[in-house]
């Protein structure tokens, strides 16, 4: 990449933030501009109401860690995603601890993390987890407990009207975290805004990104006074959440081509009852029902959003075809096509099961996802309780030589060739990662900046364990660790 180069991020939420101050801090001459639809910053799925705030860790989601036939408990997953948690962490407590960011309330905040599960085979298959976990420095603080009278110290909220002789299982990982992705989004673009080079564009939505000889042309129209723009750049990176895949689409690289998209709106119900809010103080994750996929496991979770503590509990799968939440219902329609509409139909075909979970999902009633809700907290009152909307996924479809198209539930990185464009698909384990998955768009899109000695230096000053395994290393973990829990105050 030449001097002082062009760079183009679309879509204003914490991917495009995160790239955006990993760019400014490497390439310090970059030239970047930020392109947002909307007319404010973080507010998709970013926004702290349309997720669940999960600091996902692994600490208490058993989505990552699945048990395989042999009984043995695969956490590979589980070490990847806590890696990664660690490493976003370190950057917040970089920026935070240089003065670069700053938010009126805390963006991160300490709420323990509690995998909740009932019955014997459940149980059993939580001990055999905690005991796998427990082997590494990055979960170690991890305990287990299958006493009533300790659980109930733990979430007394939870075993009011519990009888003494359920089987029941508990783990509790007490360095786990609520974030508000949104508050910390707009921190990084507040602070992007003041370097030199950086221009955001509020209420400009990006309709065409085209090739030309040295790079891209971004064409787009300023939402307010309709007037339409083109700027050019020389690396483009479409971290425009929902709206990510029409826009590759419209890029006509090779690589986009059998790529598909399925929309799922989460719904969670929120308690108003300041004393039942009051009375429980954790993220408490159970087991998702067998055939569900895998961003429907259910929790009951404290939040704390804007200085302000609130209690949730879902999710629940909703259908809408937009894309993003403040998206258009022609999204889902508009975005098939013929290279794309076999891998959808096979998906479909495969995921029989999923489709008939939505189906079940969306025909629920208010008295349903109650129901639900008594499964983890019995003496809930309906009339405490209201549905809300949160954020769209799109589920990535995949073209697939054996089956046609599969369905993906994780995040997947498309990059052209000569390696100047990057998209992001894809929205799990989501925002707790961002700062690995932009470091995997460096490493794809920059390789050879990436090895240099100037680039490391940079990266290590801001990622103390950039390079190291904290999986590996249980000692640099620990350390690691603390010191971020410090800065973050996070004790
Ligand atoms: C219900 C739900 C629960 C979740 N829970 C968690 C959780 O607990 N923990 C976690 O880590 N993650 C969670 N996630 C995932 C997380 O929210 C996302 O991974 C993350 O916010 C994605 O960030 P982003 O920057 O890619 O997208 P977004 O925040 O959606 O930002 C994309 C931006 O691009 C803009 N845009 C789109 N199209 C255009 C265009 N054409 N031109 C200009 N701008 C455009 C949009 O307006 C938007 O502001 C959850 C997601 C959902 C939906």
């Amino acid at each position: 990449m030449k001097k002082a180069p062009r760079i183009s991020l679309i879509g204003a939420g914490i991917m495009s933030a995160t790239l955006g101050i990993l760019i400014k801090k490497l390439m310090p001459d970059a030239q970047i501009t930020i392109y947002e639809r909307l007319d404010r910053v973080g507010a998709e799925s970013s926004n702290a109401w349309n997720n669940a705030g999960t600091g996902h860790s692994a600490f208490c989601e058993l989505n990552y860690t699945p048990q395989r036939e042999n009984g043995e408990v695969d956490i590979s997953k589980a070490l990847k995603i806590s890696e990664s948690f660690e490493i976003s962490k370190q950057l917040w407590a970089h920026l935070l601890q240089a003065g670069e960011i700053s938010t009126q309330s805390p963006f991160i905040n300490d709420i323990d993390h509690m995998s909740f599960v009932w019955g014997q085979e459940n149980k059993d298959f939580l001990k055999a987890r905690y005991k796998a976990m427990n082997k590494y420095g990055i979960f170690k603080d991890m305990v287990y407990t299958d006493d009533f009278d300790q659980i109930k110290d733990w979430i007394p909220l939870m075993m009011e009207g519990r009888n003494q002789d359920e089987t029941l299982g508990v783990t509790r990982m007490e360095i786990g975290t609520d974030v508000n992705f949104g508050s910390i989004t707009r921190a990084m673009i507040r602070f992007l805004e003041q370097c030199d080079g950086v221009e955001l564009l509020l209420a400009h939505e990006v309709e065409a990104i085209k090739q030309i000889d040295n790079g891209w042309l971004i064409e787009s129209k300023n939402l307010t006074s309709k007037q339409d723009k083109t700027l050019a750049a020389e690396f483009v990176f479409i971290g425009a959440g929902g709206g990510a895949l029409p826009l590759l689409e419209k890029t006509d690289i090779p690589e986009a081509r059998g790529y598909g998209g399925f929309p799922v709106s989460g719904q969670f119900l929120k308690c108003n009852n300041p004393d039942v809010i009051a009375r429980h103080e954790a993220k408490v994750y159970g087991k998702a029902a067998h055939g569900s996929p895998p961003m429907s496991v259910p929790h009951l979770d404290t939040r704390m959003l804007d200085g302000e503590r609130s209690l949730l509990f879902g999710p629940y799968a909703g259908f809408s075809t937009k894309f993003l939440k403040n998206g258009s219902y022609l999204d889902l329609p508009l975005s098939i096509e013929m290279h794309n509409v076999w891998p959808m139909l096979s998906a479909g075909i495969h995921n029989i099961g999923l489709t008939k979970y939505l189906v079940t999902q969306v025909m629920q009633t208010m008295e349903d996802r109650f129901e639900f809700l008594r499964t983890f907290y019995p003496e809930a009152d309906i009339n405490d309780w209201e549905l809300i909307t949160a954020g769209q996924r799109v589920q990535i479809i995949k073209k697939d030589e054996e089956d046609g198209g599969v369905l993906k539930f994780g995040t997947e990185i498309v990059t052209n060739e000569s390696k100047t464009l990057a998209a992001l698909l894809g929205a799990s384990p989501g925002a707790s990662t961002s700062v690995s998955i932009m470091l995997d768009v460096l490493n794809q899109c920059f390789p050879d900046e990436m090895n240099t000695k100037n680039w490391q230096t940079t990266l290590t000053n801001m990622i103390p364990s950039y390079g190291q395994s904290l999986i590996k290393d249980a000692d640099l973990c620990m350390s690691i660790r603390d010191k971020t829990t410090s800065i973050l105050k996070l004790d």
